[in-house]
């Protein structure tokens, strides 16, 4: 409508007008009920229902393979720093019932603010950590986060807990290249040798964007719905089966107890309704995933956004040329998703917001 702006906020996130509007009439009366979603009981015939068609809808533009499960919870990516670390120490401790704990290591890759989060949650719960890789310490980044790490900047351990990576970082603004053979591409040849990788990986602020290289041999995958598919409060985990381990008897041999909401199995089993589950977003997502399914699915966002990031940093380089902008990121380390650069000369940023506020363009302004 005339009084929306183009709204760039990282999450919360624009949504799209005709998913509002539909959300809208959702809210006062959801699938015929007579009752509006908020209202409805989850238990519901129609919500179950509903629930099922959002799995479905990403299991097919994922192309999610079913030895995994896709689940729905809440706590954010925040809520996963903690639940990938305690479900797969569960699952190390099962598979190695007396490895003392020192053996027990979790390697993480840390290009970012947001790895670095999930790196500080693991050591708060006691966890032993690797770093397998971290961009401030590459010669010639000034201690900054501005580019993924070339291949052989990485040390994983043998057999580790977890290897941990953020595909997209929303603050700093690097992502990993989708493609297999560019240098920024995740180092999957680098793995230790296993079928059954302990592979996690945030997708926060990426998700649905474009497609997920060699997800099939990720162990978890997850992501807030709130950057791209719709409002905050709902989780989306993409789990493999033998992640979805009896947190319980592992307790029993020794591993940190598990709080039963972010235990991966009392999901599962409950096909994600152990409690009850953000049925608004829930909502909300699946009408802005059926809409995306309706355009072309992962294909036609994936065409679409790097038309628009090309034609993003174009113009950023032509700045960089003119003494206009400096990007803070490496070229090839970009992302797709969130451009991050300054606006160089004494009060050029703020005049440049607001000049961008005056043409309608709102939530430019990156982290502080
Ligand atoms: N990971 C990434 C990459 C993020 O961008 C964010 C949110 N900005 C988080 C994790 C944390 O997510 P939440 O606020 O949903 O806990």
């Amino acid at each position: 409508s005339d009084s929306r702006v183009i709204n760039f906020g990282a999450g919360p996130s624009a949504l799209p007008d005709s998913v509002l509007d539909e959300a809208a009439k959702g809210l006062l009366n959801f699938k015929g009920t007579g009752i509006g979603i908020a209202e409805i009981s989850h238990r519901s015939r129609e919500f179950v229902e509903y629930l099922n068609e959002l799995e479905s809808l990403i299991r097919i533009q994922l192309d999610v393979p079913p030895t995994h499960k896709i689940l729905f919870t809440q706590g954010g990516g925040t809520g996963q720093f903690s639940a990938v670390v305690l479900n797969l120490l569960a699952r190390h401790r099962l598979l190695h019932p007396d490895l003392p704990n020192e053996g027990r290591t979790l390697d993480y890759v840390v290009t970012g603010s947001w790895s670095k989060k999930a790196v500080d949650e693991a050591r708060r719960l006691g966890a032993t950590v690797n770093i397998a890789a971290d961009a401030r310490k590459l010669s010639g980044s000034g201690k900054l986060f501005q580019e993924i790490p070339p291949h052989d900047a990485y040390t994983f351990s043998p057999d580790p807990v977890l290897i941990y990576y953020c595909e997209n970082e929303t603050v700093d603004g690097v992502q990993f290249s989708h493609k297999d053979s560019a240098p920024s591409s995740f180092p999957f040849h680098l793995l230790p040798k296993s079928t059954l990788l302990p592979l996690v990986a945030d997708y926060s602020s990426s998700f649905m964007s474009r497609n997920i290289p060699r997800l099939a041999d990720h162990a978890v995958i997850f992501a807030g719905a709130q950057k791209n598919i719709g409002p905050a409060g709902l989780t989306i985990l993409i789990v493999r089966q033998d992640c979805i381990v009896d947190v319980d008897a592992a307790a029993k041999l020794g591993a940190i107890p598990v709080p039963i909401t972010m235990s991966f199995k009392a999901l599962a089993d409950a096909n994600s309704l152990y409690n009850t589950p953000s049925v608004l977003p829930i909502y909300i997502a699946g009408l802005v995933l059926q809409r995306s399914k309706e355009l072309g699915g992962v294909q036609y966002y994936e065409e679409l956004n790097r038309r628009k990031a090309q034609k993003l940093y174009d113009t950023l380089k032509e700045g960089e040329a003119k003494g206009v902008f400096r990007g803070k990121v490496k070229e090839g380390s970009g992302s797709w998703m969130n451009v991050v650069f300054d606006v160089l000369g004494e009060g050029a940023e703020a005049r440049f917001l607001n000049g961008a506020e005056e043409q309608g363009l709102k939530g430019l302004k990156g982290h502080r």
